[in-house]
């Protein structure tokens, strides 16, 4: 079907407008407004949970296995027969640079939905215990793993088809009926999915609801009504502190997968030139709106002016670019805001005694769009705002350290644990450092950990639980132990 510039709210299987109204979305690059995505008031989203909890409670989508494979493996063919679509929407809502698109910004997650589908096949749903005679009385036991139930999914701006797929793939495999709630910034990349499922699939109304709305209370409102029974969120630490508060008020289960401030540690042994040529490219992907991007660069301490020379001549020659351009790596930041956000903490890294080895403003010759150049801070320590918070912009801290375990103190030293990267020649030192680093995923020598069938998610404030294999899976199922009397 072709489309207009105005996309809709998927409410009970049925496409339907906003009872706000609408809401413009933007493209980053250049500011041009796109068209318009509905604007879901809360009485709509009402609407979504109860359809949600009636084909959680009265349908047999928690039990049909094969069903749910066919439907996930529907939705699959469905983006697929749309990516050529997609990849230019993602391009000009998200801002991502095309190359991104063929990889984690969109290809490589609706994929992925075969990993999930195959899963449902092959999962151990049933473990038979045997026998037993507790307290004399002869017993067969099973334990058997089942849906939670109606799932309140809420994600960011940053990866949305990663990250929308990633939580519908799991949910719906598990059985779950979703609700998802995407960032105010991106709508468009998930009301697609809405259209995808209404009119390319066989999944029942109600099964999944897509509700795009410019009001955050919409969120909220899906961590605080009694009909959901786990809130899957990925965002800031900041939001996900609330979200797990106001999810207390009726013990739902919560999924977090928060912030990062990750290092990238370059050993004594390292080639410094590739190692840090690579920690440029990696930390302004995306203009460095990644939770996982590796945003303090950890260099001998011997090394480190060169390690500064190699790293800014690296980051200016990436530079910032068109996102359609095939070469670019570092697009625009999401909006006005962010890059607002972005440059007061480049202020205050000069405050703080920092200065740039390249970069530190806006690119010259953009006008339009919202862009901040790469930029490469050097002169702070590990305890500047820089170094501990979450810039979420193509802005990276260099830091010297005195040896192994003083790289490893620098890089634990974080209230964060999403990710990481080592980089050393002899391969199991290098292993051995990344064996002690507090986080969740971690790269070795380049290394790439990003697949369906990884766990990913973060130590202390980057999160609770995992995202994608099958420990992520997992997330959506409860666990119910049966024993009959023999
Ligand atoms: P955000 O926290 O501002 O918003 C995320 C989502 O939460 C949006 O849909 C928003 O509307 C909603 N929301 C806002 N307030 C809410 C509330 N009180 N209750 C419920 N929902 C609410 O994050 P963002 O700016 O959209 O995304 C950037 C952040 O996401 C970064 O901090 C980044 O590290 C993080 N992120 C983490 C991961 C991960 O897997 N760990 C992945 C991508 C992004």
């Amino acid at each position: 079907m072709s489309r207009t510039n105005d996309r809709l709210l998927l409410v009970d299987g049925r496409l339907v407008p906003g009872a706000g109204g609408a809401f413009e979305t933007i493209n980053p690059a250049t500011e041009e407004v796109l068209g318009t995505a509905a604007d879901a008031s809360a009485d709509d989203m009402d609407r979504a949970i109860a359809a949600a909890r009636r084909a959680f409670d009265e349908t047999g989508w928690a039990t049909g296995h094969a069903f749910r494979a066919r439907c996930l493996r529907q939705l699959r063919e469905g983006l697929r027969r749309r990516a050529d679509e997609l990849r230019e929407l993602t391009i000009k809502e998200v801002g991502a640079p095309r190359f991104l698109t063929f990889g984690a910004q969109l290809d490589a997650p609706v994929d992925d939905l075969a990993w999930f589908a195959d899963l449902v096949d092959d999962y151990g749903w049933e473990r038979d215990l045997g026998r037993a005679e507790p307290m004399g009385m002869p017993s067969h036991r099973r334990v058997v793993r089942e849906a939670v139930g109606v799932v309140g999914a809420i994600t960011p701006w940053n990866f949305p088809h990663q990250i929308n797929l990633a939580k519908l793939g799991p949910a719906l495999a598990a059985g779950n009926t979703v609700v998802l709630k995407p960032a105010p910034d991106t709508p468009w990349c998930a009301a697609v999915l809405g259209e995808v499922i209404a009119e390319e699939t066989d999944f029942p109304p109600g099964v999944v609801n897509v509700v795009t709305s410019s009001d955050h209370a919409l969120g909220a409102q899906l961590t605080q009504d009694p009909r959901v029974d786990l809130v899957s969120f990925t965002g800031s630490t900041a939001t996900g502190r609330n979200v797990m508060a106001s999810a207390a008020g009726t013990l739902k289960r919560v999924f977090l997968e928060l912030g990062g401030k990750s290092a990238f540690v370059v050993l004594d042994d390292a080639d410094l030139r590739a190692a840090c040529s690579y920690a440029a490219f990696a930390g302004i992907t995306h203009a460095g709106q990644g939770c996982a991007i590796t945003t303090r660069i950890l260099v001998p301490r011997e090394r480190h002016d060169e390690a500064v020379e190699i790293t800014a001549r690296a980051l200016a020659k990436l530079g910032a670019g068109d996102p359609q351009d095939d070469r670019t790596i570092c697009g625009p930041v999401i909006s006005a805001g962010q890059r607002e956000r972005i440059e007061g903490y480049l202020e205050q890294a000069v405050k703080d005694g920092g200065a740039f080895a390249c970069g530190g403003g806006r690119p010259e010759g953009r006008d339009r769009g919202f862009w901040i150049e790469p930029t490469l801070i050097t002169g702070l320590t590990n305890d500047s705002r820089a170094a501990r918070e979450e810039i979420f912009g193509p802005v990276l801290v260099i830091l010297p350290h005195d040896g192994d375990d003083d790289a490893v103190r620098i890089a634990n030293d974080s209230p964060y644990g999403l990710s990481g990267a080592v980089h050393g020649g002899d391969v199991e030192r290098a292993r051995g450092v990344a064996r002690r680093l507090r986080t969740g995923t971690v790269s070795v020598n380049g290394g790439v950990w990003y697949g369906a069938d990884v766990p990913f998610g973060g130590y202390k404030q980057s999160g609770i639980g995992r995202e994608m294999g099958v420990a992520g899976f997992e997330e959506y199922l409860e666990t119910k132990a049966i024993a009959e009397g023999v």
